[in-house]
């Protein structure tokens, strides 16, 4: 994708976040330090196409990703999705952000997991999303860089790996450790631990 040299580079981190953790954090953080990203902004999805069990409300998500980013001056958190009653397509997403004339002209970087960027053919209009933006593909565990080359061409070359520091959190993971009663402290913000608590969600 050629974009003038000064264009402002901003990455763009979707996801369920149900709940935002420290794996979400930290492939954010990476992206941004090694790409010299302006900003992050984190996209809760509103209404997931593929939806994950245990899905609390959006409100609740977007919330727990606004407490979890609170400490950090590079990242903020977009309602575009939250506040979308259709369902949550990235290239929607990505094309609306366009449109905003203060991206218009920004090279936007989609950071995923190496999980979440092999699943992208399954996604609506992977061609779009690879014209739309670079893709910032962090290491997640259980997934290997090796596998990005079985992605058809015209999305592979928009891909970057990132390899980072595995962290083996999950949403998953944590949602079933809060249903066994077991702690998620350090796995999460504390904030985040306590909007959780305090609104029972999860149980
Ligand atoms: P779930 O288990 O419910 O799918 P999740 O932890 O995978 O939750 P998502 O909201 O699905 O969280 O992920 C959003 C994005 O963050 C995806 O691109 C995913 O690959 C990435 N991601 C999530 N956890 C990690 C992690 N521990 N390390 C690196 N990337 C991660
Ligand atoms: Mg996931």
């Amino acid at each position: 994708m050629e974009t003038a040299k000064d264009a402002l580079k901003i990455g763009i981190m979707g996801g369920t976040f149900n709940p935002v953790h420290y794996g979400h954090l930290r492939a954010a953080e990476e992206a941004r330090e090694r790409l010299s990203l302006e900003k992050v902004i984190f996209i809760p999805a509103g209404n997931p196409p593929h939806k994950s069990e245990n899905l609390a409300p959006a409100e609740d998500r977007y919330n727990m990703t606004l407490l979890a980013i609170q400490d950090c001056p590079y990242f903020s958190v977009s309602r575009i999705e939250t506040d979308r009653q259709d369902k949550s397509y990235t290239f929607e997403t990505l094309e609306t952000l366009k449109k905003n004339p203060e991206y218009t002209k920004a090279e936007l970087y989609f950071i995923t997991g190496f999980d979440a960027v092999l699943d992208i053919i399954n996604w609506k209009s992977p061609e779009a999303i690879a014209a739309l933006c670079r893709i910032a593909a962090v290491s997640r565990p259980g997934y290997t860089q090796d596998k990005i080359s079985s992605l058809p061409e015209n999305i592979r070359r928009t891909v970057i790996p990132l390899e980072m520091p595995l962290l083996e959190i999950s949403g998953t993971e944590l949602r079933r450790r809060i249903i066994d009663g077991k702690s998620i402290k350090y796995l999460v913000p504390p904030s985040v631990e306590k909007y959780i608590v305090e609104k029972g969600l999860y149980v």
